[in-house]
């Protein structure tokens, strides 16, 4: 389910992702532990530890999905005591933000009102100029259509010195293990797709997604071209995937 749809024309390709989404919200946490064999979450872990959340920001988690990212954030924020910090979660879908409230009800040792769920689009954040000290999206910008223009929403709703950390899968290069990884893609990526979640196309649009999103230092360029300094990426797990960062001045 962290997949995305870019060979499919501009409307058509939010739709279609509105419409997977919005189908596989249930048991999306389940399809991502299954086809990442748990990966995702050490992933997830090193991604928020790198972000190193300090205790009263102002967090943005963008196409937060169910929470993953915010909950992980909170997290770090809650264990300095006397902290402020407030995490919101934007998501184009809202069936995906109903799960991830859910799960936050369900989990006593996230304080409730520290959290917000908003529905709205990456590409046009419903926020003010400047409102948060820091921004996350996590295998989101892939499903978007201007890839440019969330990072420059995300420049403008960061404040002075506010940093810009993006997860997302990236392009394996050692010639090996890309085999390796194709193969997991492609022959059983589609397969699980079909068995746990009766959709076998979504799952090769998925790896196909992912040959498409620009390459490492291509989009290491796009958040300098946007205005964030300091731009940089460090691969995960040989390439599968990358975290890109930047801050604004
Ligand atoms: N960040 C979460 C995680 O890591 O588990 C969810 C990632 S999920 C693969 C991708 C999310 O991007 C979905 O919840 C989808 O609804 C959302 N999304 C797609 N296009 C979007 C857009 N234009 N604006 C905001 N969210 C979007």
């Amino acid at each position: 389910t962290h997949f995305g749809f870019q060979d499919v024309e501009e409307g058509e390709k939010a739709k279609k992702v509105h419409e997977v989404f919005a189908n596989v919200a249930g048991r999306y946490d389940l399809m991502n532990d299954a086809m990442s064999m748990g990966i995702h979450r050490v992933w997830k872990n090193y991604f928020v530890h790198r972000l190193n959340p300090q205790p009263n920001w102002k967090h943005l988690d963008v196409a937060g999905g169910t929470g993953d990212i915010a909950f992980r954030v909170l997290r770090k924020m809650q264990a300095v005591k006397g902290s402020t910090g407030h995490v919101t979660v934007l998501d184009i879908n809202q069936n995906m933000l109903d799960v991830g409230q859910a799960r936050a009800t369900q989990d006593a040792t996230l304080s409730q009102e520290r959290l917000s769920w908003v529905c709205g689009d990456a590409e046009s954040l419903p926020f003010d100029d400047q409102s948060f000290d820091a921004y996350t999206i996590a295998f989101g910008i892939r499903n978007c259509t201007h890839v440019d223009k969330v990072v420059a929403e995300a420049y403008r709703v960061l404040k002075k010195g506010g940093r810009f950390f993006c997860l997302e899968f990236s392009q394996v290069k050692n010639p090996l293990l890309r085999m390796v990884y194709d193969q997991y893609s492609f022959q059983v990526i589609p397969v699980l797709g079909h068995v746990l979640a009766g959709d076998w196309h979504s799952y090769q649009y998925l790896v196909e997604s992912i040959r498409r999103f620009p390459r490492q230092d291509e989009f290491r360029d796009m958040i300098s071209t946007a205005g964030f300094q300091g731009s940089a990426y460090e691969n995960l797990t040989f390439g599968t995937c990358a975290v890109h960062c930047g801050f604004k001045r």
